[in-house]
């Protein structure tokens, strides 16, 4: 054992994305050029947000992970150096470019997106081989689906400890094995309607119901996220289910400045308090999960808005 592994206690297995954000008047037109007033640049990818965040609060991370061998992918790892991630098993690969999102924003909020994977499709299973040390000491795993599923799978099926998936984007048919495997699914309501085939998640009690269907169809324990109204969770004991919901910390709509990586705020800070407070119970996890995620849409940005400890 390492000393460098020794006290591991969140590694994740996923998605590292750069976004290129131009803020503009109007979304251009099919071949139009136009003149935007503002860039900015922000390290995201679901896998790396929620390893940043749980590395915020304290907790000692490790990152699985493909970045290419652009400049870009130089930055990134620069960037997870600072946030004190592990980054022994971040590769940049040869030839292939770091995944990046060209995003345009409008004064109106309309926006267009393109995502440019490149090097995060190829995380495959032999880094989960190559990755042992980290998967054997890790004390909880968090995976997404940004990355290829085969690999998610067999870094679920090799990894002994507590296992968060969060199912996004999410999958029109979700591997049932998927849904096995994960000690906790977690998502957020749009995630949830398409898992389980609604139209739409907008109360606490379609909400609950939908964690139960996901129960039926082979999950463990359920995380759904509400936004502004918190999140509820379910499981099943000697065949009943329990469910419960935890609010979130209210925030005046005054103080909201920017809500997106919410979702992976809550999912890094519930890493953290799963590997740091196992002896707690789920509502528990779920109520200081909140509070953390509610702080970062205080904040603009995602990376940049996750709380310190
Ligand atoms: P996602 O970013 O994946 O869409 P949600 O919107 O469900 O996820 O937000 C995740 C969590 O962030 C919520 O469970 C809640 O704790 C917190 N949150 C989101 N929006 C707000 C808000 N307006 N006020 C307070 N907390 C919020």
């Amino acid at each position: 054992m390492s000393s460098d592994t020794a006290a591991l206690e969140v590694l994740v297995f996923g998605s590292a994305i750069i976004d290129f954000i131009c803020y503009t008047p109007r979304l251009p037109a099919a071949g139009e050029t136009l003149h935007g007033h503002k860039f900015q640049r922000g390290f995201g990818g679901k896998g790396a947000n929620q390893c940043v965040a749980a590395a915020r609060l304290g907790s000692k991370t490790a990152l699985v992970a493909k970045l290419g061998d652009d400049s870009f992918g130089a930055d990134y790892l620069q960037q997870l150096r600072l946030e004190q991630v592990n980054v022994q098993h971040v590769e940049r690969v040869p030839g292939e470019s770091t995944g990046i999102a060209q995003i345009a924003v409008a004064d109106d909020g309309e926006n267009n997106i393109i995502i440019v994977v490149g090097a995060n499709n190829l995380l495959s299973t032999d880094d989960v081989g190559n990755a042992k040390q980290l998967f054997e000491q890790a004390k909880v795993l968090v995976c997404q689906l940004e990355t290829p599923v085969p690999a998610t799978l067999e870094a679920l099926r090799q990894f002994k400890g507590v296992s968060i998936v969060n199912a996004a984007p999410a999958l029109a048919q979700t591997p049932a094995e998927l849904l096995k495997l994960a000690s906790i699914l977690c998502v957020n309501e749009t995630e949830a309607a398409l898992m389980t085939g609604v139209a739409n998640i907008s109360s606490i009690s379609e909400a609950t119901s939908a964690t139960e269907r996901l129960i039926d169809l082979g999950a463990n324990t359920v995380i759904i996220t509400l936004g502004k109204l918190g999140a509820v969770c379910a499981h099943k004991e000697a065949d009943r289910l329990h469910s419960q919901y935890v609010a979130a910390p209210q925030v005046p709509p005054e103080l909201v400045v920017d809500t997106t990586g919410a979702g992976d705020a809550f999912i890094g800070a519930l890493a953290h308090h799963l590997a740091r407070y196992p002896e707690r119970k789920l509502v528990e996890h779920i109520a200081a999960a909140c509070a953390v995620a509610s702080k970062s849409v205080q904040l603009p940005g995602t990376q940049a808005s996750f709380p310190r400890a």
